[in-house]
Formats: C-alpha cells, structure tokens, sequence
C-alpha cells in the first residue's frame, strides 16, 4: 500500500478534527448518551469525510476505498469505541449499497443528505429472533400498489433513536431464502415506526442502540435498493466493506492502548523498579504490538486487493475476525498491567476493554467469521439433511 501526499493530508484532516471535535467531549458523550449525531455529522460532512468514497455527482469525494481506510484507521484516534462505531455506519455500513446500486431519485433523496451529514443512517438488518443467520430474518415487506407494506422489527440498530433513515433488510416474498430478500431505505417519518429506548450496554455507551417496530408502515417501491430479491447478495457485498472498516478502525485504539500503558509502566514502581523493567511486561508490550502491524498488513491487503476490483470476502473475514480477538487480547493484557487503576471505570484500558468486547460479536460473530473463512477454504462440511 503506497500512500501519497493526498492521502497523508486526509489523515491529518480526520487527526485535527478528532482532536479539536470529538475528544474534548467524548467523556462527557460517554456519560451522557448519546454523541450528538445530528452537529457532529455536518461538521464530518463539510470536510468531505462522510463521502470519502462515494460518486462526486452525489457529493461525494469520489476517492478510492484506500481513502476511505485512512479515515477509518484515523478515526480509531477517537479516546471511546461508540462514536467512531456511529460515523462507520453512516460511512461504510448504511450508504455502500445505496451509492452502488441505488436509482439516481433514491441517492438524490437518501445518500447526498448522508454525506453532508444533514441526515443520520442506520442499518436494520438484526433481529430479536437472530443476527448471525440473516437468511433467516423475519421482517416483510409486501407489495400494495406502488408500495411496501412493513411489517416486524429489528434489534440492536446503531444510530436508532437519531437516525433520519434506515437501509432495511427484508423479506420481500416467500422464495427462497436468499433470494426473497430486498434492501429498502425507509424513512423514520414514517407512520408506524416505533423505536424503543436506548438499549443499556456493557460498553460503546455514547453510541445509540435501539430496537426499532415496523406496523403496518408504507413506502413507496421506489425506496428499494436495485433489484427486487438481491437484498442479501448486496448486504453481503456490504458486510466487505463494513469488516474492513471494523478492522481498519481498531489499530489505533489498540496502539493506544498499548502506549498509554506504557507510559503508566514507566511511572509506576514495584519492588524498586518500574513495571515496565519486568521483562515479562515489556515483552508482552512488544509482541502486542507485533500483532497489531501484523493485523495493519492484512487490512492493507484486503483493501489494496479490493480498490483492484477483487472479491476480498475471504481477506475482509480474516481481518475481522483477526481484529476481534486482538482487541480483546490488547484490552485484557493492559488492563492487568494498570492493576487496580484499570479496574476504575474511566481507564484507557477498562473503556478499550468494555468498547472491543463488541467487536467479536457485532457484524457478524467470530464464529461467522470462521464459517465463511472455512467455506472459501473449502473444508466446511455440507449440512447433514
Ligand atoms: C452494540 C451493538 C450494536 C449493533 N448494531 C447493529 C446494527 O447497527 N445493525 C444491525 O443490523 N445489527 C446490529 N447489531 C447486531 C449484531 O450484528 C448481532 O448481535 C450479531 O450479528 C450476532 O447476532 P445475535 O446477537 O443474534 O447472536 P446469535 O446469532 O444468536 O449468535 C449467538 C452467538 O452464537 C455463536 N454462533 C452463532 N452462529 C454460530 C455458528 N453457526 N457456529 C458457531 N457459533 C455460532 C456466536 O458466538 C454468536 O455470538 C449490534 C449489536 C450490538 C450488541
């Protein structure tokens, strides 16, 4: 991965923004629910970081995804998990599908309000009854006319209790299951929406997550995104650019992580030295960090590979998958090295170690990971019947 002047000057953006927009306030948003998308959006909006990747016709910048992973990386700088989760739905998990595939009505309506920030986006594809097996999401919407009637509800949605609009998965007839599937971007003006309070959570706190009721709700077909059935190929195609996104998005934190305790370990003495001369602690240090370059050169590939025009499922799981596990890895052994200090709540390494808890669960478990990992591989057993 060869980054140029441009991209350089992207970081520094997201950087001096980060440091002059969002961490001031990140302790109070953590505990003061929830970070206010609605000014932080169009601030994000009017430096162009809201549409690093999308088409200029729609506002966008019209970057190649290597833009769009410097951003993600960088907004890992972020001091909390939940802020950087919000802005990656807007970006990279909400708005793909409708900048690839949308009809030019439905991005004018939908995607240049998402990219100036005016309007919040959520993803609706989880629901009460599963969130791994999306084949088998429940949720329907049926033809009347010229419209979908919505009926069902979703659980855990991002953004919920702020979000202007849904990017909805559903069931839009009764074949088989991935096949009957649409992507529906429907507005929450729309009579028949009910979202719940925000979810209580053991971390990402100053993110919203809601469960969000759909009765009877009416939008125009117009709203579906492409072809009628294609909804779970293109979420699919969705979830490469989310991965990614998850990955690329947990190296700095973790980088922090490690450098915070470093520096704690240079203070704090033991026994007449400091923590950090225990070789069992510096070397733990190191190989943590290892890890995390080791992670950084797969993003990097996954998402060289994908700017080529690859199918980069199997590297985006990877890293996944591989960023999952290090998070809680890097969290965990921080932590211990803090002693009681990384029990107290507001610690780097208590927050790091709540926030990253997510990520082997959220936008597809580790196990899904592992599934999709072995079917490319080629060694996942077929279903007995
Ligand atoms: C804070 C938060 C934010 C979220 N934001 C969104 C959002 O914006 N939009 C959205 O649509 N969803 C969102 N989700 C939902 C998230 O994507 C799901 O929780 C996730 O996909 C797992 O689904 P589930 O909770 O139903 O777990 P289940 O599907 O019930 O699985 C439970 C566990 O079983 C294991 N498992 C599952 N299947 C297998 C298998 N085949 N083999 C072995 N083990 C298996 C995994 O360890 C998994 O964690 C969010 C969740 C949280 C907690």
């Amino acid at each position: 991965m060869k980054f140029t002047e441009e991209h350089k000057q992207l970081r520094k953006t997201v950087r001096d923004f980060i440091d002059k927009e969002i961490n001031p306030y990140v302790d109070e948003w953590e505990a003061h629910p929830p970070f206010p998308a609605h000014e932080l959006f169009p601030k994000l909006g009017k430096l162009g970081l809201l549409g690093v990747t999308k088409p200029e016709e729609y506002g966008g910048l019209g970057l190649d995804y290597s833009y769009g992973l410097v951003v993600s990386e960088e907004l890992g700088r972020i001091r909390c998990g939940g802020v950087p989760m919000g802005i990656g739905v807007q970006t990279d998990m909400c708005t793909p599908a409708l900048a690839r595939w949308g009809s030019d009505e439905l991005r004018k309506e939908f995607l240049v309000p998402a990219i100036t920030g005016e309007y919040v986006g959520a993803i609706a594809v989880s629901e009460v009854g599963g969130g791994s097996d999306v084949a088998a999401l429940k949720t329907t919407a049926t033809k009347d006319g010229d419209d979908y009637i919505i009926n069902g509800s979703k659980m855990w949605i991002t953004n919920a209790t702020q979000a202007d609009f849904l990017c909805l998965l559903a069931n839009t007839s009764d074949g088989k299951v991935h096949q009957n599937k649409s992507l529906i971007i429907v507005p929450m003006t729309a009579k028949g929406i009910t979202v719940s309070e925000p979810l209580k959570k053991l971390g990402m706190l100053s993110s919203d997550t809601g469960q969000i009721f759909f009765e009877n709700v009416r939008v125009p077909q117009r709203n579906r995104i492409g072809a009628e059935g294609m909804g779970f190929m293109m979420q699919m195609m969705q979830f490469q650019e989310e991965r990614m996104f998850a990955a690329a998005n947990s190296l700095r934190g973790m980088e922090h992580v490690i450098e915070a305790t470093i520096e704690y370990c240079k203070e704090r003495h033991t026994f007449g030295q400091p923590l950090l001369a225990n070789q069992v602690i510096h070397f733990r240090l190191a190989e943590l960090s290892t890890e995390v370059e080791a992670l950084r050169s797969l993003v990097y590939r996954a998402c060289e590979e994908y700017i080529g025009g690859a199918n980069v499922t199997l590297l985006a799981s990877m890293a996944k998958l591989k960023a999952g596990r290090l998070v809680r890895e890097v969290s965990d052994a921080c932590l211990q090295y803090w002693g009681g200090m990384g029990f107290m709540w507001d610690n780097p390494a208590s927050r790091s170690y709540r926030d990253s808890r997510l990520l082997s669960i959220g936008g597809g478990a580790d196990e899904i990971m592992m599934g999709i990992i072995c079917k490319l591989m080629g060694i996942l057993p077929g279903k007995k019947k």
